[in-house]
């Protein structure tokens, strides 16, 4: 296992311009003492939708820490892999994200049910668990329950897994499991009980990316019971703990936030309990630098504001389609989007306030700016036009996406 630093953050970059601006927001950081380490992320969907490979987010990666003389670790995640995805991206990641979420439900084998009650019958009663108030409760029903929806996906995580550990060094790559893609979210005890199938399997998990209470949509604030995430939150961090002392995890086991980019609201509860378990942190954002680049553009204005324009324009009679992989992950109301006239009027403070997360700002449009997170595709068949612009707008852009990690991000829930 490679060792996953306790501090880390994910960040996307759909068109592999904006490394070096990433990169430069965490070098601030470490400046001041915080020690961040950056995980590039891509998933398959994303390299598919914008026509990159794998070995492209490696050279952007390898690119931007030469540039900036960064000799820290740093990683490169293949992001929400699976068994059928994995191969392309053995040679250039050395972190995975193994997502087998669409295997759950998916029932195991008779004979290893029986072999994983037999094995961890002993979680079934009250854990008292360290810094919990509440005692954590598993059910023999809750074990049963648990193991129908998880076991087979977990195998399947273990299959994955031995699949790269096959084709690369066990001491060269980092492993994350997600199961935040999921139709519910996991208690803090079915966490305690997938990690134990994990252990199980063998798997040297260092973040685990469960599926939390509300919804984490792109690249806006979350929307849900900001009570109900505390308590969550705070008993997962300590089901963690206890899974590492338990089940002989890595000890650098941690929580990956799979926020969706954006959770504003939640980066003060999660820095202080964090905090108050002397837990690690990694906060995988998506999208989010793919957002500064259009508001850059608009920001610019001439040219590339028309770019932004022509971006919406070409995205909107194709909406349906372009929110389609993204369905559970945002709330858009196609009527209520902004007709292209009334975004073709205007300016380019207007462009800007309408796509820019400022929730004080009355011109926000939650609607217009998760509808721009899922219209990259439209930018990626502009082709040359497209990255041309981001060349010709470096300065502007590359502040707006360095700002934004910094200032929004890293220093809410690191500095
Ligand atoms: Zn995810």
């Amino acid at each position: 296992m490679k060792t996953l630093p306790r501090f880390t953050i994910g960040m996307g970059d759909r068109f592999a311009h904006q490394g070096e601006a990433q990169l430069s927001a965490v070098q601030s950081a470490v400046e001041r003492g915080v020690p961040l380490h950056p995980v590039w992320n891509k998933s398959n969907r994303e390299h598919t939708l914008v026509g990159t490979k794998p070995a492209d987010l490696r050279a952007e990666a390898d690119a931007a820490v030469r540039a900036l003389n960064w000799t820290a670790p740093y990683f490169v995640d293949a992001d929400h892999i699976n068994l059928h995805t994995v191969d392309g991206f053995i040679a250039s990641s050395d972190f995975f994200t193994l997502d087998v979420a669409d295997y759950s439900g998916k029932p195991a084998s008779p004979e290893s049910m029986e072999a994983f009650f037999k094995k961890r019958s002993g979680l079934v009663g009250t854990h008292r668990l360290p810094l919990l108030d509440a005692p954590l409760e598993i059910t023999r029903a809750d074990l049963e329950r648990t193991a129908g929806k998880f076991l087979w996906a977990m195998q399947e995580a273990g299959r994955i897994y031995r699949r790269i550990a096959a084709a690369k060094p066990a001491d060269s790559f980092a492993v994350e499991l997600s199961v935040d893609e999921t139709d519910t979210p996991q208690t803090p005890g079915e966490l305690l009980i997938i990690l134990a199938m994990i252990a199980d399997e063998g798997i040297p998990v260092q973040t685990i990316a469960p599926k939390f209470t509300g919804r984490f949509n792109k690249g806006v604030d979350y929307v849900g019971d900001i009570g109900a995430f505390e308590r969550e939150f705070d008993a997962d961090l300590a089901v963690l703990a206890h899974a590492v002392r338990e089940f002989g995890l890595p000890e650098t086991l941690k929580i990956s936030v799979h926020s969706g980019s954006d959770k504003f609201s939640l980066y003060p509860i999660i820095r202080r309990l964090v905090e108050r378990h002397r837990a690690g942190l990694h906060l995988k954002t998506a999208g989010t630098t793919w957002l500064e680049e259009v508001a850059g553009l608009a920001e610019a204005g001439g040219d590339g504001l028309d770019i932004a324009k022509d971006i919406y324009a070409a995205a909107l009679p194709q909406a349906e389609e372009l929110i389609k992989p993204y369905a559970p992950v945002v709330d858009i109301e196609i009527p209520k989007l902004p007709s292209i006239e009334t975004v073709r009027s205007w300016t380019a403070r207007e462009f800007v306030e309408a796509v820019n997360h400022d929730a004080s700002c009355a011109k926000y449009d939650p609607q217009f700016r998760q509808f721009i997170h899922v219209s990259f595709k439209v930018a990626a068949g502009m082709g040359q036009r497209y990255t041309d612009a981001l060349k010709a707008n470096r300065g502007i852009i590359g502040r707006r996406v360095r700002d934004n990690l910094l200032k929004k991000h890293i220093e809410p829930l690191f500095c």
